[in-house]
């Protein structure tokens, strides 16, 4: 038996408080009846209807995908270029990518079809560390990289503060190979960071996404995560 706001903030209907106040509302049935009290428990049997739509209840399912280059974040795209769920053609799910990395980015991302879950982990509250691997065009100075690491304005705001390490340079080239740690998830944050300071970003890929990495994967390939993982998440 699980709380009725969760059931509701899982199917992607709302988030968990607002699913609350939906309850509180009269806005939501059990088997028929309006229930507005907050401690209510539901089974797999029971029947929810929010607003009068039937809520679906699916198997919460959990993925990690190396997605490679030359792929959209997304569950489908209007201009017909292969999308992040195309990995997963047998699935009966309807997952869907939590948050997303740039069509030209590869790396970790994870997928789900539990909206709560997917709530929780974009939430800036819970401010999980992404790992990111850069190759920039111009060798970052020191002064440079500590401005990156002290937080950088952007067209958003200031950034927050970032781990940033240089991993190898190609004088020659005058590129480098960047390793920043960050936990914001603003659209193309490290590419901005680092444009910031006067260097293209011309390769990225995410490494890790909290405890988790690439490890055993090629760009493409997937994995479930384990029962165990997901509740390290949360
Ligand atoms: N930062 C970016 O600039 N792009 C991504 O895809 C992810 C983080």
């Amino acid at each position: 038996m699980e709380r009725l706001q969760k059931v509701i903030a899982r199917a992607g209907i709302a988030s968990r408080r607002k699913a609350e106040e939906l309850i509180l509302q009269g806005k939501v049935t059990v088997n028929g009846k309006i229930v507005t009290e907050l401690g209510v428990k539901v089974g797999p049997q029971d029947k929810i209807e929010v607003e009068g739509i039937p809520v679906e209840r699916e198997e919460p399912v959990y993925y990690l995908l190396y997605k490679p280059r030359g792929v959209i974040s997304s569950v489908k795209d209007d201009k017909g270029r292969k999308v992040v769920t195309d990995f997963f053609k047998d699935l009966n799910q309807r997952i869907y990518p939590i948050g997303r990395l740039d069509y030209d980015t590869s790396g970790l991302l994870l997928l789900t079809n539990d909206g709560d879950f997917a709530n929780l982990l974009m939430h800036p509250r819970y401010e999980i560390e992404k790992v990111y691997v850069a190759k920039v065009k111009g060798i970052p100075t020191r002064e440079q990289l500590k401005q990156l690491e002290k937080g950088i304005m952007l067209e958003d705001g200031m950034t927050a503060p970032a781990k940033v390490k240089m991993l190898s340079l190609d004088k020659r080239k005058k590129t480098a190979i960047m390793e920043i740690r960050i936990h914001e998830g603003r659209n193309r944050q490290v590419r901005r960071m680092f444009e910031a300071i006067g260097c293209q970003v011309m390769k990225l890929k995410r490494e890790r996404y909290a405890f988790l990495d690439l490890k055993g994967l090629n760009p493409g390939d997937y994995r479930e995560l384990s029962p165990h993982e997901v509740k390290q998440l949360r």
